[in-house]
């Protein structure tokens, strides 16, 4: 008998000592379906878009590591009032992201610098068939229903990036340009000495 074996049955003791430990704990199994998971505010379920902030400038497309982003546009021209010519614009046909594919990683959302893309914590888009998995813009438009209102600001955070801007704006007024411009520097008469005093 080797000398871990002990008193005979002491494993079973120990055994039944850490069952009744854990008996008396409280359960922290989720009862998902039937109970809804409380998931951090930044949870990456699926992409939804905003195509009104859409400008097709295909930066997403481009970053996406997986190519699983198909954009399709055409042009329109729009006439301004008082312009020589009209001018023109992109207008979103197609805007599609792949889902069996993509394997959110989050660049497109963070690249977009219109802010037409935003993380929605739903995770309930299972299909039957993996081409389902491929969410079309009007598809990808009714998951912004779903992306939560931004968190607040941490009190104990920086300060953003507007506020610094709003804040030395205000703290100096007089380095503010005028309407007119930057102030206009006068010519000097030629012969006069450029920085004396006037005579
Ligand atoms: S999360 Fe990543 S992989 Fe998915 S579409 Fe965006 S850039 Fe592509
Ligand atoms: S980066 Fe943003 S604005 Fe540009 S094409 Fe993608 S979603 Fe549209």
């Amino acid at each position: 008998m080797s000398e871990r074996s002990g008193v005979p049955g002491e494993g079973l003791v120990k055994g039944l000592a850490v069952t009744l430990k854990t008996m008396t704990k409280r359960s922290t199994t989720q009862q998902y379906p039937d109970v809804a998971p409380e998931l951090p505010p930044r949870s990456r379920g699926v992409i939804a878009l905003l195509a009104e902030n859409c400008t097709v400038c295909m930066l997403c497309a481009r970053e996406c590591p997986d190519w699983c982003i198909y954009i399709d546009s055409h042009k329109e021209e729009v006439a301004v009032p008082g312009a020589a010519r009209p001018r023109q614009r992109n207008v979103l046909d197609k805007f599609d992201i792949d889902f069996s594919l993509c394997m959110y990683c989050g660049i497109c959302v963070e690249v977009c610098p219109f802010d037409a893309l935003y993380w929605s914590p739903e995770f309930e888009y299972a299909e039957y068939d993996i081409k389902d998995l491929l969410h079309d813009k009007d598809h990808l438009g009714e998951w912004m229903a779903t992306v939560p209102p931004p968190p607040a600001h941490d009190p104990h955070g920086d300060p953003s990036k507007e506020e610094t801007t709003a804040a030395r704006k205000a703290a100096a007024p007089a380095a503010r340009p005028t309407p007119a411009g930057p102030a206009t520097r006068v010519r000097p008469e030629p012969g006069a000495e450029q920085g004396g005093s006037p005579s």
